[in-house]
Order: structure tokens, then sequence, then C-alpha cells
């Protein structure tokens, strides 16, 4: 294959990788609302980094000079775009001025000076150095923040990657400053060196945009199942994430024989509330009994807002007489708290059905009918109360 043709692959291979990043960091940060200050500068990244990796293939065409020194001012710029989308994404403190200085310095450096003065080599040696210390200082600020939101593999991954790039930025500078390496880099058929730099700049690349892209979709999923099982006014687990969670235990019950018990409370003369300080003093005092109750639940038991005014426990490997503790000691909290609003303080009471299931033929529809039951009669009894459901009858 003539050198033409492999120049050819080359720049078609850098195109569609970075031009097809590109689209999608736009696509992301425009039409899917993703990250939309992180997608914008990864999108600047891909393109700074795309047309710099462009310019070397052609350099039959340009002449070996200028377009070196304008690859390393994008190169740099294509970094510091990156550094700072990861900035944003992880919602770290930016660095607008140092990457402002870096950015400028690299421009006037490279254009003002090594050009007209003809430093082709230090132009590239010190760029070279420039990068590669700016991809270690990246990888290693940035991997504590990942290792907490997305676990230790994918920090590594990352890290490594940076750090891999990094020295290869600085063999680079080694091997252009260096008189040994550098005739051993010219000792190299023509275009060798060269197009392994952009073969292993383009996986670098893919890479990145691929490890980027996991985060950001990670992200949404993660959002997206949170919004799926939890109450978005108090935050507890929802009406769909309770009932998951109790089919689970129903199944336990029904393999393995274990028990769990069932709180339903709700709030009493909640309507009142509402209807005297309005909706806004309602929501308060749901949040508040949320709470309240999150608060005062073991770590095991899972505390969910089953609907309205209507709150929702679990009690896991839990005991009728157990149950039965569990539901006074959290009336007891409720009662001790005062929700201030405007100018008074509002109280309130909760009346609570408790059920245990140990009963591997009940369905959980009966069950949650025995604690329904249970509550009404707290309430007929006077409220602010615990009533034992009725026992399973077996027919
Ligand atoms: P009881 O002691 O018998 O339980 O009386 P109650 O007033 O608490 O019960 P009722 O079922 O009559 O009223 C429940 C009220 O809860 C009616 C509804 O408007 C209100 N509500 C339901 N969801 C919300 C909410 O998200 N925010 C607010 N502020 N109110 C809500
Ligand atoms: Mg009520
Ligand atoms: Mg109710």
């Amino acid at each position: 294959m003539n050198i033409m043709d492999v120049n050819a692959i080359f720049l078609a291979s850098v195109l569609l990788v970075h031009g097809l990043a590109t689209l999608t960091w736009w696509a992301a940060g425009t039409w899917l609302g993703l990250s939309t200050r992180a997608a914008w500068h990864w999108m600047i990244a891909s393109i700074a980094n795309g047309v710099a990796l462009s310019l070397l293939p052609m350099h039959q065409m340009l002449g070996m000079s200028a377009h070196v020194l304008v690859a390393n001012v994008l190169v740099m710029h294509g970094l510091i775009s990156m550094r700072r989308g990861l900035q944003a994404f992880l919602r770290l403190q930016h660095t607008d001025l140092s990457h402002a200085a870096m950015g400028l310095g690299v421009i006037i450096f490279n254009l003002g000076v090594c050009l007209p003065l003809g430093w082709m080599a230090l132009g590239e040696t010190v760029s070279s150095i420039a990068v590669g210390l700016l991809l270690w200082r990246t990888a290693y600020e940035n991997h504590a923040p990942l290792a907490d939101e997305f676990g230790n593999g994918l920090a590594r991954v990352h890290s490594g990657l940076l750090g891999t790039a990094g020295m290869l930025f600085m063999i680079t500078a080694l091997a252009l400053g260096t008189p040994t390496l550098g005739n051993l880099w010219n000792a190299l058929p023509p275009d060798v060196g060269m197009f392994s730099f952009i073969f292993v700049h383009l996986i670098m690349s893919i890479m990145a945009s691929f490890l980027a892209g996991y985060m950001v979709v990670n992200r949404l999923v993660r959002k997206l199942q949170h919004l799926s099982h939890h109450d978005s006014l108090t935050g507890l687990l929802n009406r769909r994430a309770i009932e998951y969670l109790l089919s689970r235990e129903s199944q336990r019950l029904q393999r393995f024989g274990e028990h769990f018990s069932l709180l339903i409370l709700d709030i009493d003369h909640f309507k009142r509330i509402n209807d005297r300080l309005g909706h806004a003093a309602g929501d308060a005092v749901l949040c508040a009994v949320a709470q309240t109750l999150q608060a005062h639940a073991r770590e095991v038991d899972r505390v969910a807002r089953f609907g309205g005014e209507e709150f929702c426990v679990l009690l896991p490997h839990t005991l009728h007489e157990g149950a039965l503790q569990a539901a006074e000691r959290l009336r007891e909290a409720i009662n001790l708290i005062s929700i201030p609003w405007n100018d008074e303080v509002i109280a309130v009471t909760i009346s609570t059905g408790v059920a245990t299931a140990d009963n591997p033929e009940e369905t959980l529809e009966t069950l949650l009918q025995r604690a329904d039951q249970a509550l009404y009669r707290a309430k007929d009894e006077g409220r602010n109360r615990v009533v034992a459901a009725r026992l399973h009858v077996v027919r």
C-alpha cells in the first residue's frame, strides 16, 4: 500500500471517530440534556483532538513545520476542555484561571515564539511535557471523586488510561529531546513513527469517549432508578418499591419460613392541617413525619410512603411482639415532634395497624388487608394508638 493510501485511511478513521464523538456529545448536551455542561466541554475536546490528529497525516500537503505547532496547541486545548468537562461532571471546583493561562501560554509559546524562530523540536518537546503533566494531574485529581461515585474499578481504568497517555507524551518528549532516542525514532521507516502515534492516540480517544459515555449513562440509570423507587416529596421509598420488597419477604417466608411484620401508619386528622394552614403546611408535616419514622426505624427496616398521609414500615425477621414494640416506639417519636409553621407549632399523632406474616399460606393481599383493618380499628378506638391485626384464619 502506498503512503498516500495509508494517509487517507488514517485521516478517514480520525474524522470518523472524532466526528461521531462530537455528534454524540452535541446530542447529549442539546436534545438529551444529559450532563449538559460537561457534554459541551467534551464536544470541544473531541473537535480539538480530531483536528489536531487530522493535521498529522496531512504533512505532505502542509509541510512539516507550522501544523505540528498548531497540532500542539490543539491537543493542549482539547485536554484542557476534557479536564474542564470532568470538573463540571463531577461537580469539582473549576480551575478556569489556570486553564486560561495554560491555553494562552501554549499558543504564545508555539505560535508566537517557536514558529517564527523555527524551533520545531523545542515546541514539540515542551508541549509534549506540558500535555503529559496535565494528563497525570487530571488522572490524579479525579481518581477519588470517580471512585466515590462509580467505584474503584472505573476510577482505576480512568487513571490507567490517562496515566498511560501521559506516559506516551513524556516518551515522545524524551525521544525528541534525547539524541540517541531521537536517532532511533528517525531510523524508523518513513511515517511509521507518526502512524503509530496517531494509531495509539486514536485508540486512547475511543477509550476516553467510551469511558465518559459510560459514566453519563451510568449516572442517568441510577437517577432513573432512584426516581422510580422513591417518593419525590419525602424521599422515602414509594409504594411500588415497598410492594416489591414485601413480595420478596413473602417469598422468603414461603421458602425459608422467615417471619416478617408490617406496620401501616396514618396521620390523624391530617385533612384539618391542610384545611386550616394550607397544603404547604401539610407537606411540611409529611416530610417531618417521614424523617422521624426513618430516624427511629432500625437500619434493616424499610420505611415507605404508601400514598397520601399513609406510611408503611416493613420489619424483616420480626415477630409480633417485636413489631408492636417498634410501632409503639414510632408512635411516641411522632408524638414528640413539633413543626414550626408561621406563628404556631404543629403537633401530630399517628394511628398504626400491625400485622405479622407467619403463615406461608397467607397471600400478601390478605396480610395488607389485616394491617389495614387494624389501622381502621385504631382510628375507631380514638386514634394515636397501635392496634394489632386479627390473626390470619386458615380456611
Ligand atoms: P384520619 O384521622 O381519619 O386519618 O383523618 P385524615 O384527615 O388524616 O384523613 P383523610 O383521608 O380524610 O385526609 C387525608 C388528606 O390528605 C386528604 C388529602 O387532601 C391529603 N393529602 C394527600 N396527599 C397529600 C400531599 O401530598 N400533600 C398534602 N399536603 N396533603 C395530602
Ligand atoms: Mg389520616
Ligand atoms: Mg389516610
